[in-house]
């Protein structure tokens, strides 16, 4: 009884809700894609950008034939600081157009979507049943007080969730550094020194741990990252993105 009143009052909440807000495709606009997500054609272009190549062990963009069990041209010479490396796909095409609208024109009703997506590439790694918690790379206070979302925290939930593995705050970002973009590799490298500490009360020793960002250009902030919790004595570290925007990896040499 209560379960059909329930069922009943749903759908009239949802019925309101699709006069009020009538189903779009939250890319194009285009109306009424099925069951709310996006319509076919940027389905399409999702795909497209999800089914570019990758090297597993750094992200980077790679060619459809290249093998990367040993890592790719990029990165086959220098030591690996991730255990394994999986992203949801390019920045390019429907992907990019999608993290840029979340991440820079407030369109916080895409956090769901990208964050499940987040956990789809979590849910395709051959590593994902050994990782014990997942954590994600944090953004520091200066960011806190200027904008509203910080993508990658609000991304971890809903990517944990799909995922079903534990998620909790293991690094806290104890200074901004320079803003990347633009920065060439080596300064990018020490600009984002000594920007990241184990968060307080946490002790990672031991544990193997899934490492959550949004995009990476070089590598070089998630790299640290994975540095500082492997110096805090984790035993593997594993890093799943949304999008990896190419460039030369960024591999911390001492790790
Ligand atoms: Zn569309
Ligand atoms: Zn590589």
């Amino acid at each position: 009884m209560s379960e059909t009143r329930q069922f009943t009052w749903q759908s009239a909440v949802r019925a309101i809700e699709d006069v009020l807000y009538p189903p779009a495709c939250p890319l194009c606009g285009r109306p009424d894609p099925p069951g709310r997500d996006l319509c076919p054609d940027c389905q399409a272009a999702l795909a497209r950008s999800r089914s570019v190549p990758f090297c597993t062990r750094c992200g980077t963009t790679v060619g459809p034939f290249a093998g990367t069990t040993d890592g790719c041209p990029s990165c086959r010479t220098r030591p690996a600081p991730a255990a394994g490396f999986v992203r949801v796909g390019e920045f390019s095409g429907a992907l990019a157009e999608l993290i840029r609208a979340f991440k820079f024109q407030g369109r916080d009703d895409l956090e769901r979507h990208l964050g499940e997506l987040l956990g789809d590439a979590l849910r395709s790694a051959p590593w994902l049943s050994g990782i014990d918690v997942l954590t994600w790379v944090p953004s520091c206070w200066q960011h806190r007080l200027t904008r509203r979302t910080h993508a990658t925290t609000a991304l971890a939930p809903h990517a944990a969730r799909r995922a079903e593995r534990p998620l909790r705050r293991l690094l806290r970002r104890v200074r901004g550094g320079r803003h990347q973009v633009g920065l060439p590799r080596l300064e990018r490298l020490e600009n984002i020194k000594g920007c990241f500490r184990i968060a307080r009360g946490v002790r990672p020793a031991g544990a193997v741990i899934g490492l959550l960002d949004d995009v990476a250009t070089t590598g070089a902030t998630v790299f640290e990252c994975v540095r500082v919790l492997k110096r805090a004595g984790a035993r593997r570290v594993y890093v799943a993105i949304l999008a990896h925007a190419g460039g030369l990896p960024e591999l911390p040499r001492d790790v």
